[in-house]
């Protein structure tokens, strides 16, 4: 069973390294929830999360989280002693805490640019997590850390990505420049093929086009009545400048 698990953990990191650009040492953004039921059921967070992840990992909270467990009372001492080991990292609520939830998913922004993954128990936490592409979840299960499968947001940004619809600025000047490359060798080819070809097509051509300019334009001027008038003007004023110069 653990090598399984242990599997699957690879599977889904080496799935977050190649899509969205996570590397060694892995931030790890834990909230208080998490401490709390990795010290009810003995897991060392320190020993246990870089042996899961098979790397070396980055231990850090927020101070939110730790103002969140320290007003939750005596019951969540231990897990406070715990989480004060961590990194803090700063948050945009050092003058007024908010929930550790609310904290954490703020520090996700929209496109998680930091990389975190974030180890919660906290179910609502993680719904909202869940929305944002590219966060990996780290959870406690039956005694075991347990890296969560990649979200349905991440999966969509992924498959996106591959369909071509999101492609980054640096990306679509590669592709341009390939493109006008193979143009340019196409279009070399086709100059190439077709200078052979010119002495047997012109011929024909020039001839069919000497025939229909000849017919087509007499009737044209016949049909439509704003070139009889002008036309008619155009005669009255030639007449009448020749009459003019006849007089003197
Ligand atoms: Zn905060």
């Amino acid at each position: 069973m653990k090598i399984k698990r242990q599997k699957i953990a690879k599977k889904t990191l080496s799935f977050y390294k190649y899509n969205f650009n996570f590397r060694e040492p892995f931030q790890i953004l834990i909230d208080g929830t998490f401490c709390q039921v990795a010290l009810k059921n003995k897991i060392q967070i320190k020993e246990q999360m870089p042996k899961y992840l098979m790397g070396e990992v980055q231990l850090c909270t927020t101070n939110c989280a730790l103002k969140e467990l320290e007003s939750l009372g005596k019951e969540l001492v231990g897990a406070k002693i715990i989480l004060q080991r961590y990194q803090v990292r700063k948050c945009h609520h050092l003058k007024s805490p908010v929930p550790a939830s609310e904290c954490l998913l703020s520090m996700l922004e929209t496109t998680n640019p930091h990389h975190y993954f974030v180890a919660t128990q906290d179910f609502k936490l993680t719904t909202g997590l869940k929305k944002i592409p590219g966060v990996p979840l780290l959870y406690i299960i039956l005694n075991t850390i347990v890296l969560d499968k990649p979200s349905q947001s991440s999966l969509d940004q992924v498959q996106a990505a591959q369909l071509g619809e999101l492609v980054s600025p640096a990306q679509q000047q590669n592709l341009h420049t390939m493109k006008e490359e193979q143009g340019i060798i196409k279009n070399a080819d086709r100059r190439g093929k077709k200078r052979k070809r010119k002495p047997h097509n012109p011929n024909p051509l020039s001839c069919l086009k000497k025939k229909k300019k000849k017919g087509p334009t007499p009737p044209l001027k016949k049909i439509e009545p704003g070139q009889k008038r002008s036309r008619s003007r155009h005669k009255k004023h030639k007449i009448q400048g020749e009459s003019h110069v006849a007089l003197p």
